[in-house]
């Protein structure tokens, strides 16, 4: 309260009573803002002065450094914060400092902790080294105002996974390859418009550490899982890193092309762990606090990277709520991506959950790298989801019922005929809830539903993580031709895109991308990473194939149920052999203009037949072809299933 008197205090004398007065009306218009909770809101500028605020709760002192420059040099002023109430510093400094940069010194235990730029720094100077003080109202893009998150349900979204240098650094005509500006540019909305996907999810965009900014004239390629400042968009993916403004801004500018064309922006988000303990700038204000130690009191590392944060500590889940609302409310973002979400306790998830709007979306990996030093009951794992309402998980049992096991890219399951996978497919149909024809006792990871409604689960057969659909399927199967390739992975997609989850597909797929063959492509080169645009002429037929499927599902509300219930009523499978996968959305399933729908998987190397009630029946999918006016009508009881491939028929 103290900053509030002096701000209203002077020059103006007021009595106490005004001071009240405008010190109760100033919070109630933060509480409708909603900003009353805000912990972390460490720099608040205006022309006449800017406020600084740090959460540093066992300081002795804090000193608060102000630069001329984002890198180098000697600070121009020196600042001894004042201790507050809860463990927060603060400290005032008069004059326009738009422009300058800043750091925070903590000093504990008699000693200096070293600078940071502090825990929540929305703008920084070059590596993310110092807080920048810019005016954010400043940095919104022409017709900002008027822009929001799009709002889907869960069950409307089909998301592409995208990486921001992947999707445009090799290509030819893009203006700003290997940009967040990229994305506004029209050949890239074109292509995401042609395709149908209504959502793209960016691998980590926020500030990372393993791409030296200062040079990026340098081949340099990360996945950005190295996070450094977590408010603040990267700043090798902007037009100009030095410029703390520009990467704000330009992001901004990639939200609002994305959202004018109908597209969410998701964001992969890393709060599991952070690029280094000993440096971090949690570890440089609360030493200890957010991250989880082992019962040797070490630090664990549930995460594989060398540390593992602790969500359930009230500093860190503070954090994680703050943090994921800020992005939602300034960056407009509509969903979020949990990288290692079950390192991370159920009770601070659902706590993000209902602070979030209803329709932002959430899913997350559920599990973790490691064993957590946390009660495996309490965690976001996969086994948890039910419990976790509006949270999704990605469905590695599908997954790998399809291609095979993440444990060995040599194995092949599904998509080389191999019998007993037919269950885990059948469950990521359905959504991994409960039905009545879905055996989880022959599950391959999970014996029982994981999730209460179909959105908790994503679909998907590939991500940025071990080998994408091509090199898996030929790493798995030696010897495969590029026909019968192409023939698998549409089959592969097309039990992800019929799925009553929520469909996830890695970028570039829609091109027959490979990687050359790399498991684990977080730092290869671009010749490893960039997506091969030159595939869409040689490979139309497989762009054609992805877009015909998404626009099927788009156009027939049976394929998105979004209702545990419905699911259980309307989805009947087919008793069928081994390598077959059929159903039935029956009955009109969600209002759709079909009566019933039938969808069978074909993955063996010969022709099928499945029996269906006699019927005229029109195939909309077959053979590798999708038309959703229909390719031929028949009357029959028994459908023929060519090869290696999905048919899709309705009457
Ligand atoms: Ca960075």
């Amino acid at each position: 309260m103290g900053e509030f008197g002096i701000m209203f205090g002077s020059p103006i004398l007021l009595n106490t009573n005004m001071r009240r007065y405008l010190i109760l009306t100033f919070m109630a218009v933060m509480v409708a803002l909603g900003m009353s909770a805000e912990k972390y809101n460490e720099m608040t500028y205006t022309k006449r002065s800017t406020t600084f605020t740090l959460v540093a709760e066992k300081a002795q002192a804090v000193q608060l450094n102000i630069y001329a420059e984002g890198t180098g040099g000697k600070a121009i002023k020196t600042v001894a914060m004042q201790k507050g109430a809860k463990g927060t510093w603060k400290a005032v400094v008069k004059g326009d400092l738009k422009g300058r940069f800043y750091t925070f010194n903590v000093k504990q235990g008699g000693k200096m902790l070293g600078e940071t730029p502090g825990l929540f720094a929305k703008a920084v100077g070059v590596n993310g080294k110092r807080g920048a003080v810019i005016d954010m109202a400043a940095t919104n893009p022409e017709g900002w105002d008027n822009d929001k998150a799009l709002g889907y349900a869960p069950q409307d979204i089909i998301v592409y996974e995208s990486h921001n240098r992947d999707f445009s650094v090799s290509r030819k005509d893009a203006r700003y390859p290997g940009k967040f500006m990229a994305l506004t540019e029209p050949w890239a909305i074109e292509h995401l418009k042609s395709l149908g996907v209504t959502a793209i999810h960016l691998l980590p965009s926020f500030d990372y550490a393993s791409v030296d900014e200062e040079h990026l004239e340098r081949a340099q390629f990360n996945w950005g899982y190295d996070p450094l400042n977590y408010n603040v968009p990267e700043g090798s993916y902007a037009t100009d890193p030095f410029k703390p403004e520009v990467r704000v801004n330009e992001f901004k500018q990639m939200v609002k092309a994305l959202h004018d064309a109908g597209i969410a922006v998701i964001l992969d988000v890393v709060y599991n762990h952070t690029m280094d303990i000993d440096h971090s700038n949690f570890q440089l204000t609360n030493p200890g606090a957010f991250y989880r130690k082992n019962a040797e009191g070490k630090y664990n590392d549930g995460s594989g990277c060398g540390n593992e944060t602790a969500s359930e500590h009230p500093l860190m889940r503070q954090y994680m709520i703050e943090s994921f609302n800020y992005w939602a409310k300034e960056y407009h973002l509509d969903g979020f991506r949990v990288d290692l979400m079950g390192i991370h306790d159920i009770e601070t998830m659902n706590l993000i959950r209902q602070s979030l709007p209803k329709n932002v979306i959430i899913y997350g990996e559920g599990w973790s790298a490691g064993t957590c030093a946390y009660p495996a009951e309490k965690l976001a794992m996969k086994a948890n989801t039910y419990q976790m309402p509006g949270i999704a998980a990605f469905c590695d049992d599908m997954r790998d019922a399809i291609r095979g096991p993440f444990s060995d890219d040599r194995e092949s399951a599904f998509l080389a005929g191999k019998a007993g996978h037919q269950e885990s497919i059948k469950a990521g149909i359905v959504g991994c809830i409960e039905h009545p024809q879905v055996d989880y006792s022959k599950v391959n990871y999970s014996k029982k539903p994981w999730a209460a409604e179909p959105t908790q689960m994503m679909a998907y057969v590939s991500c940025h993580d071990d080998m994408c659909l091509v090199d898996r399927l030929k790493t798995s199967m030696p010897g495969i031709k590029t026909d019968e390739l192409i023939r698998l992975d549409l089959l592969a997609q097309t039990a992800v895109f019929t799925s009553q989850g929520v469909p996830f597909m890695l970028s570039g797929e829609e091109m027959l991308r490979d990687k050359k063959g790399v498991h684990n492509s977080y730092n290869s080169p671009d010749s490893i990473n960039q997506l091969p645009w030159d595939n869409m002429k040689k490979y139309p037929q497989v762009f054609a194939y992805y877009q015909g499927l998404i626009a099927l599902r788009k156009a027939h509300p049976a394929f998105r149920l979004g209702n545990a219930e419905l699911v259980r009523k309307h989805v009947e499978f087919l008793p069928v052999e081994e390598g077959l996968v059929a159903f039935r959305l029956k009955d009109n399933a969600g209002g759709d203009a079909w009566k019933d729908i039938v969808v069978v998987l074909n993955a063996n190397k010969y022709a099928a037949f499945v029996d269906v009630p006699e019927d005229t029946y029109t195939s909309v999918v077959a053979g590798g072809k999708v038309n959703l006016e229909g390719l031929r009508t028949t009357t029959t009881s028994r459908l023929e299933v060519p090869a290696q491939s999905a048919l899709i028929v309705h009457n």
